[in-house]
């Protein structure tokens, strides 16, 4: 019908051409599109159009879906043949068809991407529910509805939490020989004052203007760019490119670049749709008063590592006044955020655990930097960023060769960290290492470096590792006037040329009077060049005019106001202060993304439900293994008990499921805490252990119980060495 009504009958040859030419050649380019399935499940294979040449076939499809449409309504204004305008109106619709059909698969594309799919967020709900179901985590203070942002960890998430932490303290605490300090939550403000969290941990907020509602200014925009791009299949190229751009931009962008955004895209209050403030920075800090007087504030910390700062000085002493060394500490951090979000991934008070590695900033080489060298794995530089492309794999020597990483021991520690999350059970093709955008960086950084995991939310920061230069040490130095710093012994004293400055405060004082600490303080702080320059004029001319920059003008300084000279000296050692390089781990945000990486689901024996399972490695498992009695005896019993004991004494955390449902209902109880072995008794002399995800079963004998288990949760063997060594347990007990 539509050939014949382009070829045969339709007097507008003109317009019917061009629609039928695209039609073939976008067929022949993407035949999946015109697949049965492409409404319905869009083929995502590596063949697949891109997101850009989608939206340029979705142009052209409207285009012509516009041209069929004005055919039609020729015909029918011209009176033509009704099979002719028949036939029109079923071309127009298959145009429609296959518009929709484009678009349809351009929304999963940009959904997948943008992480925001249906598909992602029924996935989890189901993950959530079970999570909360099985009191993994539990809205803190439910019973009075909650607190926004504030989560409570039940059983089966204590115990996860727990492994996580051993695992932390074994993997990097231990292997490095760190030491490890526990300080207070409760922190004075002189502290956070001079680390420049008083002043500068904002993020930037806007108000509602009617209703006073507070929103956090990035995420607005984030949401709108994100929406636009998925929901907006009319968007041209380049406004795709630009909603892109700011999206990449994001973290780079000021208070005022940020409010010209919110402008431009006329963003309003999501729940009024009132017009906004203009952002602002809020603190998010907790503050409170030490004591009853009230006169000496205080914050709850946001972050661990001002506790080991410090303690820098006791710390070096500690460990014999040697460079490198790493502190460590776990404990808990209170943000006060604007609008909490996304469960258990940003809340008021979480667990840190957080390393600091102390480094002769001329030598920031790792002795270990070997171990590492030679892993790939997803790699998110800021360049690929800029330009919107995505992360590559690269091999972490490589990248610190090229420079890609600013230095060996910020690689050692990203190698590490990815070895520290894949162990854990986190997806290696959902983790990948992205580097900070020059302005998301604090200005005194080398480099930054996140660990971000893909989780049904979009790609999340779980760990940031950075090179803080010296940064938090020289603000403790200046504000408390203790030296945070370390010394390197030469093993023969060197003579150096010294620069000495002695302003005359008797002459400055007579000349500048109120401002003559000024004048001294800018004196003291020449560096090298600019007091040779100083003392050169004095010396030819006897005065010279000289900027104080606290003073905002310019004074004149006489010969007989500062005396500059080179002096030779003898040193003994090299005083500096030391870089820091800086992992900082957030436990819950790691412990979430565990969670949606662990799940999956399976159909029960009568494929009439779905069973949920948590596929947690037995290093992270919240319980190692259930003892089942398979039917109610007391012989059964018995024999459960003496396992048990024999667990107990082995240290392996267990729980007997002595009630008398189906032995299919108990495992599927199990597999949705994820505990990755079930003992079955069965008989008095030997027992069946089910290992969780193949469902296959051994047949043990019951004094070797204990050791099996042990040996396969304490990762010396795999349950694969395991089966070559026992009978599998063919007349298996089944499941449900
Ligand atoms: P930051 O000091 O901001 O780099 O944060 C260090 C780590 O703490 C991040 O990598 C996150 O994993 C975690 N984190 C930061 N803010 C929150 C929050 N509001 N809720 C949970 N985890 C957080």
């Amino acid at each position: 019908m539509f050939l014949r009504s382009i070829f045969t009958s339709s007097p507008f040859p003109v317009y019917s051409k061009p629609i039928i030419t695209l039609f073939l050649t976008n067929r022949r380019r993407f035949p999946h599109l015109f697949s049965p399935y492409a409404t319905v499940k869009p083929q995502m294979d590596a063949g697949d159009a891109s997101e850009d040449t989608l939206r340029g076939i979705l142009a052209e499809k409207q285009a012509s879906v516009d041209l069929q449409a004005d055919i039609v309504r020729k015909l029918k204004a011209e009176a033509a043949a009704p099979v002719d305008i028949e036939a029109a109106i079923e071309s127009l619709k298959a145009l429609k068809m296959e518009v929709s059909a484009v678009a349809k698969h351009l929304q999963a594309i940009v959904s997948s991407s943008a992480g925001v799919s249906g598909d992602r967020e029924a996935f989890r709900q189901v993950v959530v529910n079970t999570l909360e179901r099985r009191l993994f985590y539990i809205p803190s203070f439910k019973i009075y509805r909650g607190v926004a942002g504030l989560y409570d960890y039940g059983p089966p998430g204590c115990a996860i939490k727990s492994n996580v932490l051993a695992f932390w303290r074994q993997h990097f605490v231990l292997e490095e020989n760190m030491l490890e300090v526990d300080c207070p939550c409760v922190t004075p403000e002189v502290v956070l004052k001079a680390s420049g969290h008083v002043e500068k941990f904002t993020d930037l907020m806007v108000k509602d203007e009617k209703t006073g509602s507070c929103y956090r200014a990035d995420h607005l925009l984030k949401d709108f760019c994100k929406e636009k791009l998925e929901k907006d299949s009319t968007l041209s190229s380049v406004k795709v490119a630009e909603l892109k751009h700011v999206l990449a931009v994001l973290d780079d962008l000021s208070a005022e670049e940020l409010g010209a955004k919110l402008k431009e895209y006329d963003i309003t209050a999501p729940d009024t749709k009132s017009p906004l403030s203009d952002p602002y920075p809020f603190n998010l800090m907790f503050q409170t008063s030490i004591g009853p007087s009230g006169l000496s504030p205080g914050y709850m910390r946001p972050e661990t590592a001002q506790g080991i700062f410090v303690n820098f000085k006791d710390l070096y002493y500690y460990n014999g006044n040697r460079l490198p060394f790493a502190a460590a500490q776990i404990g808990q951090a209170f943000r006060n955020e604007i609008s909490p979000r996304q469960g258990l991934l940003r809340v008021r008070e979480f667990t840190l655990a957080e390393i600091e590695h102390f480094v002769d900033p001329e030598d920031k080489s790792h002795p270990k930097f070997v171990d590492v060298a030679d892993i790939e794995f997803l790699m998110f530089p800021r360049e690929l960023q800029m330009t919107g492309e995505s992360a590559k794999p690269m091999v972490i020597g490589e990248a610190v060769r090229k420079g890609t990483v600013n230095n060996e021991t910020l690689g050692y520690f990203i190698g590490r960290v990815y070895l520290f999350l894949t162990r854990l059970g986190i997806d290696k093709e959902r983790l990948r290492f992205r580097q900070h955008l020059p302005n998301e960086m604090a200005h005194y950084a080398a480099d930054c470096w996140d660990a971000e995991i893909e989780c049904s939310y979009g790609w999340i920061e779980c760990v940031g590792i950075a090179d803080r230069s010296a940064y938090d040490l020289r603000a403790h130095t200046d504000k408390s006037g203790v030296p945070l710093v370390a010394h390197e012994k030469y093993p023969e004293p060197r003579e150096v040329e010294k620069l000495v400055i002695t302003p005359s405060k008797k002459e400055l004082g007579l000349a500048f009077k109120g401002n003559q600490k000024m004048v001294v303080e800018a004196l003291e702080a020449l560096n090298h060049a600019e007091a040779l320059e100083i003392k050169a004029a004095l010396e030819s001319k006897g005065e010279v005019e000289f900027e104080v920059c606290t003073l905002g003008k310019s004074v004149i300084i006489k010969k007989n106001m500062v005396s500059i000279s080179i002096e030779k000296k003898k040193e003994h050692q090299r005083v500096f202060t030391p870089s820091v390089i800086e992992p900082s781990f957030g436990i819950g945000r790691i412990i979430y993304c565990l969670f949606e990486h662990s799940f999956y689901t399976r159909p029960s024996k009568s494929e009439d439900e779905q069973l949920n399972v948590f596929r947690f490695p037995p290093l992270v498992a919240p319980i190692k293994c259930t003892v089942f009695p398979l039917i109610k005896s007391q012989q059964f019993d018995e024999v459960a008990k003496v396992i048990a004991r024999s667990l107990r004494s082995a240290g392996i955390s267990h729980i007997i499921d002595i009630t008398g449902t189906s032995i299919g209902k108990r495992y599927a109880r199990t597999d949705e805490i994820g505990v990755p072995f079930a003992i079955t008794v069965d008989s008095t002399s030997s027992v069946t252990i089910r290992e969780r995800d193949s469902k296959e079963q051994i047949r043990v004998r019951i004094d070797e119980v204990a050791s099996v288990v042990k040996e396969v949760t304490d990762g010396q063997s795999t349950w694969a060495d395991i089966m070559w060594r026992f009978p599998t347990h063919s007349a298996s007990h089944v499941d449900e």
